[in-house]
């Protein structure tokens, strides 16, 4: 695996190799990698002849600053476990290479309702950082497909509407979450959490699964969603959001007539235990 840390020398790279007629597949990450990256990995590797990873903890999309400091780092491990993956090139930028101008007064995204529900309320600013260092990134690596994980549901349809707005042809490909023994999905933020908590973490996933299993049952979503709302603090956790979203637009679809009109519908939770924020969802 060849490692850049410039992107002019990462441009040159890829221009040869889509001069020797090759596809190239990226997977954007901020590093501390787990399975579920390397999942993302494994599914470029089959659709393109050529992978790209890039570690960048994107300081932009951090509302918090606490979250940012503490963000997990394992660049050796990670090296190895991208190496191991048969991955082709790691770009590894510092933050002066992606804003050599600095962060201050970046360009304004226009994501329309997108960045006032969910994650965009809960998170100001954090899906204009996404489209921030996203721009930059597909515009360094030009890839024709890029990877991203359906656990960061509305990230995947924030990065399609900025490649609308790029007017980019690149293909965006959303693959499965991958999930631990116990159902809890795979996170970097996951290695921040106690022995206790990782255990109570748990409650995300079985809270969705209950969701899924009473809304088959006809269950009325108020209901449901109080009965969510107890099964997280009883966990421990303090609730950002349990929402009930149409799978295709995000808007709310918890209502009867949503239901009777079998549109395909999104669950999805935000909740902290201690300082750790976690996020999930699933297709009910
Ligand atoms: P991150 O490093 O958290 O920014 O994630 C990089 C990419 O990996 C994003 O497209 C995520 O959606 C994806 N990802 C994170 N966790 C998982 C998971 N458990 N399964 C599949 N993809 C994931």
């Amino acid at each position: 695996m060849i490692i850049f840390k410039y992107a002019e020398q990462l441009a040159r790279y890829i221009q040869q190799q889509k001069t020797a007629g090759k596809q190239i597949g990226f997977v954007p990450t901020m590093g501390a990698l787990h399975n579920g990256h390397l999942a993302l990995i494994n599914q470029s590797k089959q659709a393109t002849a050529v992978t790209v990873c890039s570690i960048f903890v994107n300081p932009t999309q951090f509302n918090n600053p606490s979250d940012y400091q503490l963000y997990p780092k394992t660049i050796e491990q990670d090296i190895a476990k991208l190496e191991a993956a048969g991955c082709d090139a790691l770009f590894l930028p510092a933050i002066a290479e992606m804003y050599p101008r600095g962060t201050a007064g970046l360009e304004h995204y226009d994501l329309g309702y997108l960045e006032t529900l969910l994650e965009g309320a809960f998170r100001p600013g954090h899906f204009q950082g996404v489209c921030q260092v996203m721009f930059r990134l597909l515009t360094m690596v030009q890839p024709h497909q890029l990877f991203m994980g359906q656990k960061d549901y509305q990230q995947c349809m924030v990065v399609s509407r900025l490649l609308t707005l790029m007017q980019s042809p690149i293909q965006l490909v959303t693959c499965p979450t991958l999930r631990e023994p116990d159902g809890l999905a795979m996170s970097s933020r996951n290695m921040r959490l106690s022995a206790e908590d990782r255990q109570q973490a748990t409650a995300i996933y079985q809270c969705l699964t209950h969701i899924k299993e009473q809304l088959n049952q006809g269950v009325s979503w108020g209901v449901i969603k109080e009965q969510a709302e107890k099964m997280l603090t009883n966990a421990g956790f303090r609730i950002d959001y349990v929402e009930l979203a149409n799978a295709n637009t995000l808007e709310p679809a918890s209502d009867a007539q949503a239901a009777a009109s079998r549109m395909p519908r999104v669950a999805l939770i935000a909740a902290f235990l201690h300082e750790v924020r976690l996020i999930d969802n699933m297709l009910v």
